[in-house]
């Protein structure tokens, strides 16, 4: 733990990530996991697991695909976040996991070890929190369409909710005063500033469907009697966006965040929000293994734009999801097929638009980077020739690469997709019937060598086919 963590805290904005926010894959291949990088001990750790997946025998011909999870640099990234924080203020700080980022039961359990509790926005997510044993004074709820009954139960547990908009406070206001709750409530604003490079993860656009849109009409003054009106509403909320928005735009919405607060307690005359949720959405590097920007680096940028937030009068809740997982994971497929097609080679993998949808659909803005290893999961050396790294779906977009140079695959090769650890294998799509991986977590244990936990069970056929209404093969007979 201790080398894991010292590499998470040197790791600073670095040399070679520079660049676009997402772009940059297009040149990256294996030599980008080299020693001058610094994330070489994750990239390491990856390369022995990829060596040890295959000599288990976790992947191979009857199992073609499977995701990775490095606990090591998971529990790394943990501490380095709680660190960051640590150094700008002496408030209390509440670290959630955005679960919707990796809805996966022992990694939410991890971070619950690690001290980071959860962020829910359904009862789905809710329920997972739950069977990892993250407590209801560790969890937030802020979905934008909480139902009745999701509002009763989240009050009655006593967990932090943050209302979307005027119809839901008022439902929240008929709950509150037919039975006392110990949550925590807050109000979700849209400070309205804008958005990033991907419009569908901008929240912070004039037009975003979440929060109430505080530069409308009326808004402000509306959001100020709010909570002048209601003693108990003592947080606020803001989520600007995700992967995409700049820096300086995230810390502008929790600026906004910060200035209503204080114009709020003014008015009231005392310190009625006490915690301001500044959200998630610091993006990642998906271009090299360097984490880049770090969360040392995003609260340094807060604690210089919003002093005020720092000072010790607000304690702080966070929403990471991306930022915490991403760089953990790793998607392993075996290559099937190698054929030429319009003289271009083409690798046909087990990695498609089933684990990596976002990318398929959407190659600009979602660009991985793709490396390559051999039938026994030694990094593929050799001079490298543009390929196209395909999936196993029957749609021609299936493709993870377009003209990617790399190590000339064959039959039996393995590829690895880094950076999928969040809303990647996790995010299972169904197209064709293309089962769940296996998702396996990995540990290096001295004298022990790499050792592998599961995580998540590969899907079976007959799981498949009861999830597709096998039970029900009448039906419209
Ligand atoms: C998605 C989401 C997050 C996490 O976003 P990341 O980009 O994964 O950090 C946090 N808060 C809310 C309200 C969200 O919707």
């Amino acid at each position: 733990m201790g080398i894991a963590e010292s590499a998470a805290e040197s790791e600073t904005v670095s040399t070679d990530a520079a660049g676009s926010e997402t772009g940059g894959a297009e040149n990256a291949g294996p030599e980008t996991a080299g020693p001058e990088n610094a994330g070489s001990e994750a990239a390491a750790r990856r390369d022995d697991s990829v060596r040890a997946a295959v000599e288990q025998g976790l992947i191979g011909p009857d199992a073609p695909i499977i995701g990775l999870l490095d606990s090591t640099g998971i529990r790394a990234a943990a501490a380095a976040l709680r660190a960051a924080f640590a150094q700008v203020t002496t408030a209390p700080v509440r670290h959630t996991f955005a679960v919707k980022a990796t809805p996966l039961v022992p990694v939410l359990r991890l971070l619950h070890t690690e001290g980071i509790g959860a962020e829910v926005a359904s009862p789905g997510e809710l329920a997972l929190a739950q069977a990892a044993g993250v407590p209801p004074t560790r969890t937030v709820l802020d979905s934008p369409a909480k139902t009745p009954a999701e509002l009763r139960q989240a009050l009655a547990l006593g967990i932090a909710v943050n209302a979307d908009n005027p119809q839901e406070l008022a439902r929240i206001d008929t709950l509150v005063s037919s039975a006392p709750t110990r949550s925590p409530i807050g109000l979700r604003v849209n400070p309205q500033i804008g958005g990033g490079s991907i419009d569908a993860l901008s929240t912070a656009t004039s037009t975003s469907k979440f929060g109430v849109a505080l530069r409308d009409a009326g808004a402000r003054e509306w959001v100020v009697r709010a909570y002048a009106d209601r003693p108990w509403l003592t947080r606020l909320h803001t989520h600007t966006g995700s992967q995409g928005i700049p820096l300086d735009l995230l810390a502008e919405g929790v600026r906004a965040a910060y200035e209503l607060a204080e114009e709020i307690n003014a008015r009231v005359g005392r310190q009625q929000i006490d915690t301001v949720d500044i959200g998630g959405g610091l993006p990642v590097n998906f271009a090299s293994d360097a984490t880049s920007p770090t969360h040392a680096d995003y609260a340094r940028i807060l604690k210089q734009r919003v002093p005020g937030l720092f000072d010790g009068r607000y304690g702080l809740v966070t929403e990471f999801g991306r930022s915490l997982l991403a760089k953990h994971g790793t998607v392993l497929a075996r290559v099937e097929y190698t054929k030429q097609s319009g003289g271009r080679p083409i690798a046909i993998t087990h990695a498609g638009v089933q684990i990596a949808t976002r990318t398929v659909y959407q190659p600009e803005s979602w660009p991985l980077r793709i490396l390559a290893y051999d039938a026994k999961g030694h990094p593929k050396p050799g001079p490298t020739v543009p390929q196209d790294v395909a999936g196993p779906a029957c749609f021609a977009g299936d493709l993870l690469a377009e003209n990617r140079p790399l190590a000339r695959l064959e039959p039996g090769d393995l590829v690895a997709v880094p950076d999928t650890g969040a809303y990647y294998f996790a995010h299972h799509y169904a197209y064709n019937s293309l089962a769940r991986p296996g998702i396996y977590g990995f540990a290096y244990a001295p004298g022990a060598g790499t050792r592998f936990a599961t995580v998540r069970t590969p899907q079976t056929l007959d799981e498949l086919v009861a999830e597709s209404g096998g039970a029900h093969g009448g039906a419209l007979a």
